[in-house]
């Protein structure tokens, strides 16, 4: 130990990443993390990244074939399913529980708090304090804001800045290879895909199954519909379990 303290908020990948590596260095870390519940069944398919095997494995994280599905490059497709375009792009295509598990297994889990949202901070020349909604105060020599694209940290330390919106939302799913056909599997499973139509992007890619595995039949298809619509209809179609957000 330094002598250090940081309070990390958002406990997904880049909390995580941020954590791991201040704990490297000798620093005590506590992770605030506003879900209760595990992360793990969160996320889809993730493309990697050489930048992002060269952390893992400064982590001490073991980063080897079964981490992901490889391509040669993308592959674009017209509406009858014939290649129009390919592009040689080699790339290792994963999981978004495999990025997030081995790092949340790696950090000390008495630091790491579930059902802890930051609601607040004070600083004094010497010390942070910083408030979660369930009464906790974390004292840090520094505060990072891991917490996503609707970050209320940034909110405490840029109050000016705000996220604009884009222009599109995106509609994503997965499918078990088993649940594919044969064409399917035959012409498309094995590709990192574009199909571009009127006002809109399909893509997609094979990622690992459900438990993990890249073995020949247990693995799944992921895809993205990104598609363009005012703010306004945001009201109408983000919504979850419990309806509309
Ligand atoms: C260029 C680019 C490419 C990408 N490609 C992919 C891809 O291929 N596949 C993919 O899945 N994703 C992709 N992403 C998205 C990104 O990788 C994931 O969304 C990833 O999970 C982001 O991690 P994060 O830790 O920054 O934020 P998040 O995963 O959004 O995590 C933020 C965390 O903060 C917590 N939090 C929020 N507010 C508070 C609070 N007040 N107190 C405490 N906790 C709080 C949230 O609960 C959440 O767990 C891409 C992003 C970019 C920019």
């Amino acid at each position: 130990m330094n002598g250090r303290r940081a309070v990390i908020v958002g406990g997904s990948i880049g909390g995580l990443f941020a954590g791991n590596m201040l704990v490297q260095q000798g620093w005590e870390v506590d992770i605030l993390e506003r879900a209760k519940d595990d992360l793990s069944s969160r996320g889809t398919g993730i493309a990697r990244h050489l930048e992002l095997e060269q952390l893992l494995k400064r982590l001490g994280i073991v980063v080897d074939d079964t981490v992901g599905i490889d391509v040669s490059g993308r592959t674009a497709f017209d509406r009858n399913g014939k290649i129009i375009a390919e592009y040689s792009l080699p790339q290792r295509l994963g999981a978004w529980n495999r990025v997030f598990e081995p790092l949340f297994e790696k950090f000390p889990r008495e630091h790491y708090h579930n059902g802890s949202e930051f609601t607040g901070m004070e600083t004094t020349d010497v010390i942070t304090k910083v408030q979660s909604a369930n009464g906790q105060v974390f004292e840090a020599d520094i505060v990072i804001g891991a917490d996503g694209f609707s970050s209320t940290v940034r909110e405490f330390v840029a109050p000016g800045v705000k996220p604009t919106y884009g222009g599109y939302v995106a509609w994503r799913g997965v499918s078990d290879e088993e649940n594919l056909t044969t064409e399917f599997l035959a012409s498309i499973f094995s590709h990192y895909a574009f199909l571009f139509v009127p006002k809109s992007l399909l893509i997609g890619y094979p990622m690992a199954g459900s438990n993990g595995s890249v073995t020949i039949g247990k693995r799944r298809y992921n895809y993205l519909w990104y598609y363009p619509t005012t703010e306004e209809n945001l009201k109408e179609l983000l919504t979850d379990n419990e309806g509309y957000l």
